[in-house]
């Protein structure tokens, strides 16, 4: 399977469409904020450096980002392709990220965009919450991703957390810095021919028909 990258903007569903393929095809699924997160609670300077910025909506530097994520694209799991979800978040590091395909002799594979309508996500984020064992995610504002309990995850049986970034406040942010920083990354994946487009805007079910039907054409 090729490597996938999802660009979307913070709630647009990356996350959850990274969760269906990794059931679906067993293939890693590589949140560089979810690693942050991880790295966050260590008692450290980095630690609490990462978590001032990431509660924030501040990236981390590019240099941090490329080796922790060097680090974990060599790990067994990802030797037939994996989903990068949350990376690149910038042009530098999609640049750094391609020298680093060709000193590992792997492919860079395809990025898939899920366009989504700026108020749809901002929705969106208030209601999200993640599990912190599986990292599976949940809305508690539409009916289809609750969990079956309320506010408990339905495979781990543990509480659900909301991210202290998930709000109406950092959202604003987050998402002129997906604009300003993420958004020229479609036109360098599109100049490269290996940008596809899926309407996020509808649910999370018809967000993955669409990635499907551009796997299968790609299997072909
Ligand atoms: P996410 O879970 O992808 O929304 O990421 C949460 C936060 O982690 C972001 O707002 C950034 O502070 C940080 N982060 C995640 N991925 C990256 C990245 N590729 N580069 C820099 N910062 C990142």
């Amino acid at each position: 399977m090729k490597s996938i990258i999802l660009i979307a903007a913070p709630a647009a569903g990356k996350g959850t469409e990274a969760a269906i393929l990794k059931e679906q095809y067993g293939m890693a699924h590589i949140s560089t904020g979810d690693i942050l997160r991880e790295k966050s609670k260590e008692d450290s300077e980095m630690g609490r450096d990462i978590l001032n910025k990431i509660s924030n909506g501040i990236f981390v530097s590019d240099e941090l980002i490329i080796e922790l994520l060097k680090e974990r694209i060599q790990k067994d799991d990802c030797a037939n392709g994996y989903i990068l979800d949350g990376f690149p978040r910038n042009v530098a590091q999609a640049e750094s990220y391609d020298s680093m395909l060709v000193e590992l002799n792997k492919d860079l594979g395809i990025a898939i965009i899920i366009d989504t309508d700026k108020e749809i996500a901002k929705a969106r984020i208030e209601g999200r919450r993640s599990c912190p064992k599986c990292g599976r995610i949940y809305n508690m504002t539409f009916e289809e991703m609750k969990p079956k309990k309320d506010e408990i995850c339905d495979d781990c049986g543990v509480e659900l957390f909301q991210r202290p970034d998930d709000n109406g406040d950092t959202y604003e942010d987050r998402y002129n810095t997906y604009i300003e920083k993420t958004s020229p990354l479609i036109e360098y994946y599109e100049s490269k021919g290996v940008a596809y487009h899926v309407d996020g805007s509808k649910g999370k079910d018809y967000t993955h028909e669409q990635v499907e039907k551009i796997l299968g054409e790609l299997n072909d």
